[in-house]
């Protein structure tokens, strides 16, 4: 057994250990209180196990071992229903960033490791109404303020935002400038004077994604994260940061083996559905894909032991997966006939068909649009042509809203 294999079944059994404190049938019936207080204790059990920040510094209180070790643990984690959602944007995208970014080092410190225990949760404030694909069309705006920064503008689709500490934000410090300049990176304090978070409901039910308004909120020079008028590229360099996730062919959504369960218990015309030819076709194509999707993750996965940089073919991973799911989804609910109108919020998605074609939709959407995968399938492997770009080079504030 190899060093990653022997690192899967450590894994594996710890994560076992604790699934009857943590796991789903453990939280069920929970308040959202209840459940985060469980969260925070399962976050804090997986720092004082050496599962948390796998791939992080050391001295930030990771593990110092590689981006596969951690790929590793979140493949064998996302089979037990853990209450990992809170600390998704957490852990995934700012932590990192302050991490690489603070000035102030030892601030850092405290506040990486305050985040690995659990006792800190930071949000991502990139989005807005008028910027989500095109980031760079934002319009918050940070204006210079004595020896700081004044923060004015709204913030949406913020996750976990009603929950967070510390977020960290992109704003323009100058709208003369051409869109992608003039843009500067900060933390903010979310308990700050002036900041406004307001939740909203997503169709599946939950309230997770929040809009986020800013009042004249003060930030002093030292809350910057990138050079002023460099926030673009900086916030470009986090994405990179933390790029290494693990992928689900089954878009996060039931597995197949699933399906064909249902189509055998299932019927069509008098007979189990799973002897209908266009039903067998369909698990056939899904198989095949989804075949397809983990033979490009284990080659991105041999690519990493290797030392080597895995392709952007991972971008097809989510197009296609969580497209499969919708439309599985989609197609088991009308198996189950007037079962599929039974609906209960708090089902988990890996094992509720109807929890699964809900929030398949946002899927679609966050963490980079359909579209907008598709243009990184076609421009960076398929080399063809790069997308028009009217405002190219206009200053933001020519650029007809
Ligand atoms: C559940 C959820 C959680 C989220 N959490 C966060 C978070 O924590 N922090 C955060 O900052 N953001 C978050 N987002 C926002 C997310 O990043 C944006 O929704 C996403 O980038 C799309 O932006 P938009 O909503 O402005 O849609 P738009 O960019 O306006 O897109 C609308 C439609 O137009 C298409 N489109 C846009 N540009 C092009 C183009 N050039 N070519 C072809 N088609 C195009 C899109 O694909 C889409 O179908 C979250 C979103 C969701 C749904």
């Amino acid at each position: 057994m190899n060093d990653l294999d022997a690192y899967r079944e450590k894994a594996r059994a710890w994560l076992e250990s604790v699934a009857p404190t943590f796991g789903k049938q453990a939280r069920e019936g929970m308040s959202e209180d209840e459940d985060l207080a469980t969260a925070r204790a399962y976050q804090r059990a997986k720092f004082d196990a050496g599962f948390a920040g796998i791939n992080w510094d050391p001295e930030f209180g990771g593990q110092g071992l590689t981006p596969l070790h951690k790929v590793i643990f979140e493949q064998e984690e996302m089979t037990f229903a853990m209450p990992n959602g809170y600390y998704g944007v957490s852990l995934g995208i700012s932590v990192p960033v302050v991490m690489r970014f603070a000035q102030d080092r030892e601030w850092a410190r405290e506040r990486v490791i305050a985040a690995l225990k659990g006792e800190e949760i930071w949000c991502q404030l990139f989005s807005e109404p008028s910027g989500g694909s095109d980031l760079a069309g934002i319009r918050t705006k940070a204006e210079p303020d004595g020896n700081g920064w004044k923060l004015n503008g709204q913030k949406l689709w913020t996750t976990w935002a009603q929950r967070s500490d510390y977020g960290v934000i992109i704003a323009r410090n100058d709208p003369n400038l051409p869109k992608h300049k003039g843009l500067t990176f900060f933390w903010v304090d979310m308990h700050a004077p002036g900041v406004t978070v307001r939740p909203f409901r997503l169709a599946a039910g939950d309230s997770h994604v929040n809009e986020v308004f800013f009042d004249d909120v003060k930030l002093t020079d030292g809350q910057r994260f990138s050079p002023v008028g460099e926030g673009f590229k900086t916030a470009m360099a986090t994405l990179m940061i933390e790029r290494y996730t693990a992928s689900d062919p089954a878009g996060f959504g039931p597995p197949l083996d699933h399906f064909v369960e249902l189509a055998r218990e299932c019927e069509m015309g008098g007979r189990p559905a799973i002897e209908d030819g266009r039903i067998r076709s369909i698990i056939a194509r899904t198989y095949a894909m989804r075949s397809g999707l983990e033979a490009i993750t284990t080659r991105a996965m041999r690519m990493m032991e290797a030392g080597m940089e895995p392709g952007p073919e991972g971008s097809l991973n989510k197009l296609v997966s969580v497209r499969s799911r919708q439309k599985l989804s989609e197609l088991a609910i009308d198996l189950m006939g007037s079962l599929g109108l039974a609906w209960d919020q708090d089902a988990w998605l890996k094992e509720d068909w109807v929890a699964s074609w809900l929030s398949a939709p946002t899927m679609r959407i966050a963490g980079g649009a359909d579209e907008m995968l598709l243009n990184t399938i076609a421009e960076k492997i398929l080399g063809l042509p790069q997308d028009h770009r009217p405002d190219k080079g206009i200053p933001f504030n020519q650029i007809p809203a």
